[in-house]
Parts: C-alpha cells; structure tokens; sequence
C-alpha cells in the first residue's frame, strides 16, 4: 500500500500515513492530529483546534437562533400591539393608559352633572301639569345617561389599559426568558 507524506503540524515531524487514514497521532511529539485533503494539497490539524472551531461554530448557532428568538418575539408583540392600541376621535393610533381612561370617563361624567343642574334649572319654571310635564323628568336624565355612558366608558377603557399593560408584561418577560437562554 502507498502512503501519504505528511508533515506533523505540532512539531514538523515528517509522517506517513495510508491514504484512507482521517486521524493520525504523531510518532515523534503524540501529538493527535486529523487529516485535512484538499484537491491540491494534504495537511494535519491539531485536533484541540478542531474542537475550538466546532465549539465556537456551535456558539455563533445559539446566537443566531436566540437572535431569531428575539426577533419571533418583537414581531409577534408588534402585531399583538397594533391590535391592542386605541383609536382618538382624530383617528391617531395611541397606546390606551389608567390615567387617561380615568380622565376621559371623569371628563364626560362632569359633563353630565352640569347638564342635570342646568337641566333643572330650565325645568324648573315649566308647569307641573300638561304636555311639558315630562320634561321635568326627561330632559334632566339625560345627564344621568352621560353618566352612565362615562362611567361606562371609562370601564372599557380602563380594562384595555390593563389588557395592553399584561400584555406589554408578558412580551418583557418572554424577552428575559429568551436572553436568559
Ligand atoms: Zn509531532
């Protein structure tokens, strides 16, 4: 059988190997070498290097798939976002908060009162009998509606809020874990 001339890469040692051989441990320093060929030449490699490579290689994989992790993450919570976002009365796109659900719903109640207030006050001279009788009654509870209709909203809005902020929670800790890992 023809052997292959090698050159130890440790300490220059020549070696001669069968052409079928992958590893190789030197003679000379025992040192345990693999076997690289290429079309044009043939070569030894220290196998501590080897692993070094696959370990590094192995490393940069992790970092890739955390990173498509990462990204699988920030894209669902923009998606879940964009569906959980409020739209004002210009039609701008806003993230719903406690404090403004509370305002708004405060806001319209207010409201509400004064149109009672002023409502009885312009009742109050209008005849107790005959067809304006029930305006009275009628004209003042639509302020008992706004209200309601406030507190309502407010209600709706407060629980947006919370959905958005548990949200937002889950997409931070879902963020951790991945980093984490
Ligand atoms: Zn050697």
């Amino acid at each position: 059988m023809e052997l292959e001339r090698l050159i130890c890469h440790s300490c220059a040692a020549p070696l001669e190997v069968p052409p079928s051989a992958r590893y190789v441990t030197c003679g000379h320093c025992s040192t345990q070498l693999q076997i690289r060929r290429t079309e044009s030449a043939i070569y030894t490699e220290l196998l501590e290097d080897l692993a070094e490579k696959t370990e590094e290689l192995s490393e940069r994989i992790d970092d890739l798939a955390a990173n498509s992790e990462l990204n699988a993450i920030d894209n669902q919570w923009q998606m879940e976002r964009e569906k959980l976002m409020v739209r004002d009365k210009h039609g701008n796109r806003h993230v719903p908060t406690k404090g403004s659900s509370t305002a708004g719903g405060i806001a319209i109640a207010v409201f509400g009162c004064i149109w009672i207030v002023m409502a009885i006050s312009i009742t109050s001279s209008a005849p107790s009998v005959g067809p304006f009788a029930t305006s009275k009654v009628l004209f003042p509870a639509f302020g008992v509606l706004f209200i309601a209709f406030g507190i309502f909203n407010s209600a709706s809005s407060f629980k947006k809020a919370e959905q958005y902020e548990r949200a937002e929670r889950r997409y931070k800790q879902q963020r951790r874990d991945a980093n984490r890992n």
